[in-house]
C-alpha cells in the first residue's frame, strides 16, 4: 500500500491536471483504492459521492452575496438589486448556485448541446453543496418544462432531470406539473417586453394546486422571465408561495 502510494506521489508530479475525459493509470488505481469518483472538471480524485476535487470546488464562481428576491449577484451584501425593488418578482425567493461562467458553464452547454445527459448528475451535486434556506418549507420540487418537440430532439429534458436528482437528494417530493402548450422562441436578444410576450399563455398547470408550497427547477437563469411566467402559473392554479432554484445564473 505505501510502496503504491509513493509511486502514486512520484506520478502525480508528473501527471497534474490530466484534461477532461482522459484519465491516467495513476488516477485509476488511486480512485480503485480512495473509492472516491474522478473530478469531471480536472480529473483528480473527487470527494465522497461528489464528483469534484476539493480544489476545483473552490474555483467555482460560487454567488456568495445575492439579492434576496431575484437571486442575482451583488457585489455588496445589499438585501436587494435596484429593479426588485421597483418591481418585485412573482416568486417569493430565487437562488442560483454559481455564475454562469467558467468552468461552471460547460456542464450545461453539454447537457444542453452535448447530450451528455449524466451532466445533470454534476450539477446536481454543485446545487446541493450549498442548500438554499427555503428547503425548509418542504416545497414540491417541480421542474420548468420543454416543449415535447424540443425534448424529443434531446432525448431529456434537463431540467426534469435535475429535479428529479434533486428531490432525491433532499428527500423532497418531485411532479412535473406545468406543461409548455407551445414552443416558444429563443429568448436570447429580446428584451423584457418582448420576453414576456414571447411567454405569454406558454406554459399551464396540469393539476390545482390549492396552496401548494413549490419550488420551480431550472438549469440557468438569465432575465428570470420563464421562471415568472411559471410562476404566474403555478398561482393561478392556486399555489402558495413560489421559490425558484436554479444551477446558475447569467447576466
Ligand atoms: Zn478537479
Ligand atoms: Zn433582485
Amino acid at each position: 500500500m505505501e510502496v503504491i502510494a509513493r509511486l502514486l506521489g512520484r506520478a502525480r508530479t508528473v501527471d497534474q491536471r490530466v484534461p477532461l475525459g482522459q484519465s491516467s493509470w495513476a488516477g485509476w488505481v488511486e480512485r480503485l483504492l480512495v473509492g472516491t469518483p474522478p473530478c469531471r472538471f480536472c480529473d483528480d480524485p473527487g470527494q465522497p459521492s461528489f464528483p469534484v476535487c476539493r480544489a476545483c470546488e473552490d474555483e467555482l464562481p460560487w454567488i456568495e452575496h445575492a439579492c434576496s428576491l431575484c437571486g442575482i449577484p451583488l457585489e455588496v451584501s445589499a438585501p436587494t438589486c435596484g429593479p426588485c425593488l421597483r418591481a418585485p418578482p412573482p416568486w417569493r425567493v430565487a437562488r442560483s448556485s454559481v455564475r454562469y461562467a467558467y468552468p461552471a458553464d460547460w456542464p450545461v452547454r453539454r447537457l444542453k448541446f452535448g447530450g451528455d445527459a449524466p451532466m445533470a448528475w454534476l450539477m446536481a451535486g454543485v446545487m446541493t453543496r450549498r442548500l438554499p434556506a427555503f428547503l425548509s418549507d418542504r416545497p414540491l420540487i417541480v421542474p420548468v418544462p420543454l416543449h415535447r418537440r424540443r425534448r424529443r430532439e434531446r432525448g431529456y429534458d434537463q431540467a426534469e432531470e435535475l429535479a428529479r436528482l434533486l428531490a432525491s437528494a433532499t428527500g423532497l417530493r418531485q411532479e412535473p406539473v406545468l406543461r409548455r402548450r407551445r414552443a416558444t422562441s429563443p429568448q436570447v436578444g429580446l428584451g423584457a417586453r418582448a420576453r414576456r410576450r414571447n411567454l405569454a399563455g406558454a406554459f399551464e398547470a396540469k393539476c390545482r394546486l390549492e396552496g401548494r408550497t413549490i419550488c420551480l427547477i431550472d438549469d440557468v437563469m438569465t432575465t428570470g422571465s420563464t421562471a415568472a411566467a411559471c410562476t404566474e402559473t403555478l398561482r393561478d392554479a392556486g399555489a402558495g408561495p413560489v421559490y425558484v432554484w436554479s444551477y446558475a445564473r447569467a447576466e
